[in-house]
């Protein structure tokens, strides 16, 4: 038997045990043994997953403390005092001084919250501080999400602490158990409630996984199967991004590279929970089209900056008892390092805990939430006792040093990885900004003129508004280019530009150079009348930049000719068709002698 018992200042008596057999309950402390049973609380830790075993393991406490709260779980492995333990039992029994402890179950999982709702009702009591909740995690090979039982709970106790998490099984994923002094269920919810006016309750998580590289879009998924990321199947964009062995050992080879989202304004890592053979990936949150996400990243460098804040946040009140429940993934991917954050946890208070398949936040009042990837702790005190450094015990595991100089590099890495994705999407952006310019006039392009012109339509057609086009050519402009070089013709052409960028002020309203030397303006719902006048302001702007052509037949200096047209509702329209129109217009602004502007209406509409 390991025993430790904390010092004398301390009003929680808290006592842990790595239970084998009986013995280990054998000579007990005298206060433990006689303290009041309502007044008590013993969490089990079960990495056996045995019915039998966990049975008699009841059998042996119900009797040796009546009336005592039982809360316990099946485990993906335990915390003990700092230290991580395999496919072992652990037990905690918390004994309070003012406090009172009831504990419930609920044996069905398929209504959530109907199951958190009893639970609720059950564990209410005067001063209700705490829930403490296990669920069954796994349900027909597929993790069970326990998002609406933390709801259900806290519409029955908005007051109170929400913490625990679901229950695991080593990894297998195929059946958990939790269990009270009421009975065992592999397919329902334990829990209790711990209540009393002196109760300080505290509790805080890290995640320590940050997001690198580049920004992916969710754009299929049905609840918590995800099929398609930036079109692709996510079996090939794990695949394309972190490689063929991490894609063939999905999901356990991606624990390291959730998915990171931020939903209302809470960063989260989700990790896979399935691939399916068409190459869709289950997860353990559920996930809509179009959310925008990138894969995470986590090492222990990382773990041990969040488990120094996370200490800190700890320690600004008082704590006699820690409770951590931990994402499996933690221990998966740190491995014996996992001690860089357990160690500075239990120098906070005393802790144990146990590795679950999710993890149960909720601070009072406030929306609770299933996490995923965190370490959650919650410590309680009924007195001012909080453990000083130098009253840590002799045997306390070592930490893994944060500041080491592998870790340090990590951190480094994971910056240039991060700088460099990020220097590539701002790259990417001026990219497909250029993409859509005129290198010569800054104005539009013909292909966002095209594609500005298709949605307009669509948008005219669908609110039954109305939209012009002005199409424009500088005339005789080839004689300009022949008079005075290809050079002149340019800048002639950029004036022109400039012209253009001055009139099409509204945000709606675009300006495009269409190609050579001929431009159009797009303005939606502006009336043919507008179209018109405004048409003409340009056409005269033109004539007043004075650019000198004596080549040409029509005015001794630059001119340009005019073809609007302006539509309304109509389901025939076409971007050819309507350019075809304002085409036509242009032509015969040419033919009728140039430097002019003619339009055709064929709105409907009483503008
Ligand atoms: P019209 O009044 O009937 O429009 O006569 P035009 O001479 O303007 O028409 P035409 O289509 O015969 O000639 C267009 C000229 O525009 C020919 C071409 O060299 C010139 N051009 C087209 N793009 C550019 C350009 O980017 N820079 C320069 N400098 N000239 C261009
Ligand atoms: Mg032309
Ligand atoms: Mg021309």
């Amino acid at each position: 038997m390991v025993l430790h018992f904390q010092k004398e200042s301390v009003v929680i008596r808290s006592l842990s045990i790595l239970y084998r057999n009986e013995n280990d309950l054998a000579g007990l402390p005298q206060e433990i043994l006689a303290h009041a049973p309502g007044k008590m609380l013993i969490q089990v830790f079960s990495g056996v997953l045995d019915d039998d075993r966990i049975e008699r393991l009841l059998d042996e406490l119900k009797p040796r403390f009546p009336g005592a709260a039982i809360l316990g779980t099946t485990t993906a492995g335990e915390v003990f005092e700092g230290r991580s333990l395999d496919h072992s039992v652990v037990l905690n029994i918390s004994c309070f001084e003012h406090s009172t402890v009831r504990s419930s179950l609920a044996t069905q999982n398929d209504d959530l919250p109907e199951a958190g709702r009893l639970l609720g009702i059950n564990l209410k009591q005067p001063d209700t501080r705490v829930v403490v909740a296990f669920s069954c995690g796994i349900k027909d090979k597929r993790t069970v999400l326990a998002q609406p039982l933390l709801e259900a709970l806290r519409q029955q106790l908005p007051e109170a602490t929400i913490a625990g998490g679901q229950a695991a099984d080593n990894g297998r994923g195929t059946r958990t158990l939790v269990f009270t002094d009421q009975g065992i269920t592999d397919q329902g919810v334990a829990a209790v409630s711990i209540a009393g006016a002196d109760l300080i309750a505290n509790n805080a998580y890290t995640l320590s996984w940050v997001p690198i590289g580049k920004t992916l879009t969710i754009t299929r998924a049905e609840g918590p199967r995800v099929f398609a990321i930036d079109g692709q199947t996510p079996y090939d964009i794990y695949s394309y991004y972190l490689g063929q062995e991490v894609a063939d050992g999905l999901p356990l080879s991606a624990a390291e590279f959730s998915l990171m989202i931020e939903r209302d304004g809470v960063l989260m890592a989700i990790h896979a929970t399935g691939v399916n053979a068409d190459g869709s990936v289950d997860y353990i949150q559920n996930f809509t089209a179009g959310e925008q996400l990138r894969f995470g990243h986590c090492h222990a460098g990382l773990v041990g900056l969040g488990a120094q804040r996370l200490c800190e946040e700890l320690s600004a009140q008082p704590a006699e008892t820690a409770f951590v429940y931990s994402c499996v993934s933690r221990k998966w991917i740190l491995g014996a390092d996992v001690l860089v954050e357990l160690a500075p946890v239990n120098s906070v208070a005393p802790s144990t805990g146990f590795f679950s398949y999710g993890e149960f936040f909720g601070r009072p009042y406030e929306k609770p939430r299933l996490l995923s990837q965190t370490l959650t702790v919650l410590c309680l005190a009924e007195g001012k006792g909080h453990r000083k450094r130098d009253e840590i015990i002799d045997d306390q595991p070592e930490a893994v040093n944060a500041a080491s100089r592998q870790f340090k590099s990590m951190r480094v890495l994971h910056r240039l990885v991060e700088t460099t994705a990020r220097d590539v999407e701002t790259m990417n952006q001026e990219l497909a900004g250029l993409a859509r310019k005129d290198f010569l006039t800054g104005l539009a392009n013909r292909r966002l003129f095209d594609d500005r012109l298709a949605l307009e339509i669509k948008r005219v057609a669908r609110a039954g508004k109305l939209l012009s086009l002005i199409m424009l050519d500088v005339d005789h402009f080839k004689n300009y280019n022949d008079t005075y070089g290809h050079v002149m013709g340019d800048n002639c052409l950029r004036a022109v530009g400039e012209v253009l960028k001055d009139v099409a002020q509204r945000s709606s309203d675009l300006a495009a150079r269409y190609g050579g030397e001929e431009f159009a303006v797009i303005l939606p719902d502006i009336p043919h009348e507008g179209a018109m006048r405004l048409a003409d302001t340009i056409r005269l702007a033109i004539e007043l930049l004075d650019i000198r052509h004596s080549a040409s037949a029509t005015s001794q200096r630059v001119t340009a000719s005019f073809g609007v047209v302006t539509v309304s509702l109509d389901k025939r329209s076409d971007s050819d068709g309507i350019v075809a129109l304002a085409d036509k217009q242009l032509y015969l602004a040419k033919k009728g002698g140039r430097n002019q502007v003619l339009g055709l209406n064929q709105s409907v509409s009483p503008s």
